[in-house]
């Protein structure tokens, strides 16, 4: 299996040296992993040592690493974005939206924009914007799609549609999507992609990668008996994987 999505440095919790990568390989071995990406925030790539990570990944045979790095999908800062996606020799990147309005949607301590915005609309500026990263051409995988039920606001209103349609333009864009468990240690408790909105991914032939968003070791492949469960249930029979942005694909049962 693979983790495609954590990180080391996290938000400035601990420097990327050689021992805090063998620390998260370690924790992926025991967990079965064959595969572990390291996708940092783009907001600290200038702290992504290249050296200690080429050094932990020849050191380490056990589990294959790879280099990714998680952007901030914003529109408007296409300049930053397109910098840091070709700043290192990335085997992904990951295209995440974490803001609406260029503020944050995820921030424990700064939920103000719920109380600023009518729900249900604030859901379809969070949907544009994932439809907009997605079609941007700039990323390999769309990072948790519906990270805007993190603290469990929900409209009113039925929003199957706009979950149909950002399905039918991810499927479009030919983006991978990211299946992250990360929502298990959230308020909202559950996998990001919903069973719903996973179930119209797989409608479209859209294929996954499965994460952890792990943020300390003890994280890496957190959650994944529910992941694979959901992913499988779902209909999933392979993950995605990448080396140098060209895609394989790995069975997600040994057969
Ligand atoms: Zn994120
Ligand atoms: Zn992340």
């Amino acid at each position: 299996m693979i983790d495609y999505h954590l990180h080391v440095i996290a938000h400035g919790d601990r420097p990327m040296t050689v021992d805090n990568i063998l620390a998260y390989l370690e924790v992926a071995k025991s967990r079965g992993l064959r595969q572990m990406g390291i996708t940092e925030h783009d907001r600290y790539l200038d702290d992504i040592d290249l050296a200690a990570f080429q050094e932990a990944r020849e050191k380490y045979q056990d589990v294959e690493l790879r280099l990714g790095i998680e952007i901030d999908f914003v529109p408007g800062a296409e300049e930053r974005m397109d910098r840091d996606a070709s700043a290192l020799p990335y085997d992904y990147v990951i295209g995440s939206v974490h803001r609406v309005n260029n503020e944050e949607v995820d921030h424990p301590q700064h939920q103000e924009i719920y109380e600023k915005w009518e729900t249900y609309d604030l859901y379809e500026a969070y949907y544009k914007n994932v439809r907009e990263a997605a079609l941007s051409g700039r990323f390999e995988v769309l990072g948790h799609p519906d990270l805007i039920k993190i603290f469990r606001h929900f409209p009113d209103q039925d929003i199957t549609p706009m979950l149909e349609e950002t399905a039918d333009v991810v499927a479009e864009s030919g983006v991978v999507v990211d299946v992250n468990s990360a929502g298990l240690r959230k308020p909202i408790g559950e996998i990001y992609p919903s069973r719903d909105l996973l179930e119209m991914f797989h409608r479209r032939d859209v294929p996954i990668v499965l994460s952890s968003d792990a943020h300390a070791p003890d994280q890496v492949a957190m959650g994944y008996e529910k992941s694979l469960k959901l992913v499988h249930d779902v209909g999933y029979r392979e993950v995605v994987t990448f080396k140098d942005r060209e895609r394989g694909t790995l069975p997600l049962r040994p057969e």
